[in-house]
């Protein structure tokens, strides 16, 4: 067992063939980094808290919960269209677990080399289970892709499918049916979409990543641009394992109200992304943005639909 902080550093956050990029100067093991910013480039910084209990459960693969912590905060850099390039990580532990941490750091550092992003430092402590991570990026200067370009007439779409995660969540314990575990694999391993955000960066006017559920998230764009939105439920992308799962209008409510899916929703003036073979990966088109402030949802008759909670809030 690694007998202090740093050698579980050392053992499982510093390992030989991690990605190692030519921009890090100093990376761990002094007091702090250094990394270099090309001077055409913005720097793009987020960072996002995992509490055991709110945002995982403890009973998770530890790899599951390594690999969620930093997709959730990449995700928060495939929104503004960067490129992810550095990492740094806060993780307070109730134990040193040697399995716990081999599969949690090998969670966390198989994503971070799948998109080429080096952990360039961090902090560890023992308390509650709780990590911390932030991530840097990098973006052309002036082309981040922000909520606040929306403009009424553009069309609205999401990437993927939605409500997966959140219609893991409402599983029983047991279910172990193969949609059941297509479900929870959505909910436990998010896959941050940063070339999907690459790609948008020159065609999307706006852009959010889906953590609170798309009415929620969506609310975002619309109050930041100052605009309102129609959105039809018939449009939205579902998956089979959902329909399977659950009746049509439990789906639909899922993929309106539950967070946890990290697709992108994102508008744009060009109406026709959605045509095949024009984006090498799934988006669908849910409506428009318009003037008239609000969100409406609309069933196929064009009722508006009346949903119960919009997003999760922690106060
Ligand atoms: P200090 O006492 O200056 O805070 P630490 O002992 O906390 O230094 O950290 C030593 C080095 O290890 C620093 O470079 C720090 O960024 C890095 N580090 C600490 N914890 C982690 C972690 N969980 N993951 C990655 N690097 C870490
Ligand atoms: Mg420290």
């Amino acid at each position: 067992m690694a007998s202090n902080e740093f050698e579980i550093i050392q053992r499982y956050f510093y390992p030989s063939g991690g990605v190692r990029r030519p921009d890090v100067i100093l990376g761990i093991g002094d007091d702090a980094a250094l990394t270099r910013v090309p001077s055409d480039r913005e720097l793009v910084t987020a960072t996002d808290m995992l509490v055991a209990g709110v945002h995982f459960d403890a009973s998770w693969p530890a790899q599951d919960i390594g690999h969620r912590a930093l997709a959730v905060n990449l995700s928060d850099l495939a929104a503004m269209g960067a490129e992810p390039a550095w990492c740094m990580l806060t993780l307070s532990l109730p134990e040193n677990d040697d399995a716990w941490l081999a599969g949690f750091s090998r969670g966390f550092l198989d994503l971070a080399a799948c998109f080429g992003v080096q952990l360039i430092g961090g902090d560890l402590a023992r308390g509650p289970l709780v990590m911390s991570v932030a991530v840097f990026g990098l973006i052309p200067a002036g082309r981040a892709l922000t909520r606040a370009g929306a403009r009424a007439g553009d069309a609205i779409y999401v990437t993927g499918d939605l409500g997966d995660a959140a219609g893991a969540l409402a599983l029983n314990e047991k279910d172990a049916r193969g949609q059941a575990h297509a479900l929870t694999t959505r909910l436990r391993r998010p896959q941050p979409r940063l070339r999907e955000g690459l790609q948008l960066r020159e065609l999307a006017s706006s852009a959010i990543d889906i953590s609170d559920g798309l009415l929620a998230d969506l609310e975002h764009i619309l109050e930041a641009s100052a605009v309102g939105a129609s959105i039809y439920a018939a449009c939205l992308p579902l998956s089979h394992a959902l329909t399977e799962l659950y009746s049509l209008e439990q789906a639909q409510q899922f993929a309106l109200t539950g967070g946890d899916d990290y697709e992108l929703c994102f508008t744009s003036p060009d109406p026709d992304l959605h045509r095949q073979g024009r984006l090498p990966f799934k988006i669908s088109r849910l409506g428009m943005i318009e003037a008239k402030r609000g969100l409406r949802c609309l069933d196929r008759s064009g009722e508006t639909l009346r949903f119960e909670r919009q997003g999760y809030r922690h106060f």
